[in-house]
C-alpha cells in the first residue's frame, strides 16, 4: 500500500507523499501517532521489525523517510527502514549525535558564523568533554578550507545561510576543495535556514544535512525537533546506531505534528520567499534604515552564488536601523503584527535584536568582528499579508 510519489516528482508534490504509506489496518491516510514503547512478539526474537520505540517507531518513521526523501536521499526502504532520516529532541540533539561520528581528540573546522548554540556545543561541551579541536573559519570563501585540513580533520560543519548575518558558504566549491585534500572527510550541513524547498546540500556533494525542525520544517513555532538526513547507506547505518545508542529520540507526538508542518513546507516557503524579497525591497529604499542583507537583494555580496545555490532568498532578513540603540529598541517596541521573539522560521512574523536576544552569549569582540552592532535587526518574515508587514514596519520605523 505504499505510495509510489517518493521520487521522480516535483518538490511540492514530495512534501505531501514522499515515505508515506496508507495505514494497513485501516487505510488512514495519514500516519497514527503510535505512543507504544514496546511490541509483542509472537517468539523470543521473532516481531514485526518493531522491538521498541526509542529504536523503531512507524510515527517517527513517516517523518524521517519525508525529510530524507525532501533532501534528496535515494536510499531505499529495505536498505534503511527510514531511508537515511532520523530525528531527534531539538537541533542541538541531532548535532550532538552527529558529532559522536568523531572519536576524542579529532579535528573539525566549522563556519565562524554560526547558531549560538551550536557555538556553545562545539567550544564550551565537546571541546572540553571529547577534546575536539575545532578551527572557526570564514568559509564565504571556499579556499580556506583546504587551507584549514588537517591530517586529523574528520569533519567540516556549515551552516549557509548564516545566522544572523546571512552569509553564504558555496557548498559545491566546500565539497571539492575539501575533498581534494582528503575524499573521506565528513561534510555537514545545517540547512535550517534555507530548508529543503530552497537548498538542498546532498546535491552539492555533502554527506550529512541537519535541521533545527522546530524551524520551517515544523513551520507553526509549536514543536522543538531536530533532523539528519543522509543519501549515504553506511553513514545511515552508522547515523542509526548513534541515534538509538545515545537516545535523543523525537517522540511520536512531535514527529506527527512535525510531519504535519511539512506537508505545507512548498506553499509556505513559496510566501516566506515572495514577502521577504518585497520587505526586503522596501526596507532597502527606506529614509530610516542603513543597510539590509537579503540573499536575493541585488546589494548582498553573494547575490550571484545565492542565485546559484537556492531557490529563493528564505525568510530572514537583517537589517540595521538608522541611529543607535534606543532606536533599534524603539523600533522593536513599536512592531505590532511582528513579535518581539528569539526563533523564526513560523507562520507568524519575528523581530529580535541579536546584540541583547539571541546573540548576547557571543563576546562582544567577536560581535563586532561579525558586524552584529547595536541597531542590527533580524526579522522573521511570515506567510500574513505582506502589505501589512510592510505598514507595521514603516509605522514602527517612523515612529
Ligand atoms: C534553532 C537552530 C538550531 C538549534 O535547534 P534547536 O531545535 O533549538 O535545538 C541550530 N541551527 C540553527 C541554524 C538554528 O536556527
Amino acid at each position: 500500500m505504499a505510495h509510489s510519489h517518493d521520487r521522480g516528482v516535483r518538490f511540492d508534490t514530495q512534501v505531501i507523499h514522499a515515505g508515506q504509506h496508507l495505514e494497513p489496518v485501516t487505510g488512514a491516510v495519514m500516519p497514527p501517532i503510535f505512543t507504544s514503547s514496546t511490541y509483542a512478539q509472537e517468539s523470543p526474537g521473532r516481531h514485526t521489525g518493531f522491538e521498541y520505540s526509542r529504536s523503531h517507531n512507524p510515527t517517527r518513521y513517516a517523518l524521517e523517510r519525508m525529510v530524507a526523501r525532501l533532501e534528496g536521499s535515494a536510499i531505499e526502504e529495505k536498505t534503511d527502514p527510514s531511508c537515511g532520516g532520523f530525528a531527534f529532541a531539538s537541533g542541538l540533539a541531532a548535532i550532538g549525535t552527529c558529532l559522536e561520528l568523531l572519536d576524542a581528540g579529532d579535528h573539525m573546522i566549522a563556519m565562524d558564523d554560526l547558531y549560538g548554540g551550536t557555538n556553545r556545543l562545539f567550544s564550551r561541551v565537546r571541546e572540553r568533554s571529547q577534546g575536539l579541536k575545532v578551527s572557526y573559519i570564514d568559509l564565504t570563501r571556499a579556499d580556506r578550507v583546504a587551507q584549514a585540513m588537517t591530517p586529523k580533520t574528520k569533519l567540516v560543519w556549515v551552516e549557509t545561510p548564516t545566522n544572523p548575518t546571512l552569509k553564504l558558504a558555496d557548498l559545491g566549491a566546500i565539497a571539492k576543495a575539501a575533498r581534494a585534500v582528503n575524499p573521506r572527510v565528513l561534510l555537514g550541513c545545517d540547512n535550517t535556514f534555507a530548508s529543503p524547498y530552497n537548498q538542498r546540500p546532498l546535491e552539492h556533494g555533502f554527506d550529512i544535512v541537519m535541521h533545527s525542525s522546530t524551524k520551517y520544517l515544523g513551520g507553526h513555532s509549536d514543536v522543538v525537533g531536530g533532523l539528519l538526513a543522509t543519501g549515504d547507506p553506511d553513514l545511515a547505518q552508522r547515523l542509526r546506531f548513534l541515534q538509538n545508542a545515545v537516545g535523543a529520540v523525537m517522540g511520536p507526538f512531535d514527529a506527527y505534528l512535525t510531519l504535519r508542518g511539512v506537508k505545507t513546507l512548498a506553499v509556505r516557503m513559496e510566501r516566506h520567499n515572495e514577502s521577504a524579497l518585497r520587505i526586503a525591497r522596501f526596507l532597502a529604499e527606506h529614509p530610516l534604515v542603513d543597510a539590509v542583507i537579503y540573499p536575493f537583494l541585488e546589494s548582498h555580496p553573494q547575490h550571484d552564488l545565492a542565485k546559484r545555490q537556492m531557490r529563493g532568498g528564505g525568510g530572514m532578513i537583517s537589517m540595521h536601523v538608522r541611529g543607535g540603540l534606543d532606536d533599534s529598541r524603539r523600533f522593536l517596541e513599536r512592531l505590532r503584527i511582528f513579535a518581539l521573539a528569539e526563533s523564526l522560521g513560523g507562520v507568524e512574523s519575528l523581530a529580535e535584536h541579536p546584540a541583547i536576544m539571541t546573540h548576547a552569549s557571543v563576546p562582544a569582540d567577536q560581535r563586532a568582528t561579525l558586524g552584529i552592532s547595536d541597531t542590527f535587526v533580524r526579522l522573521s518574515v511570515g506567510i500574513e499579508d505582506a502589505d501589512d508587514l510592510i505598514d507595521d514596519l514603516d509605522r514602527a520605523l517612523r515612529g
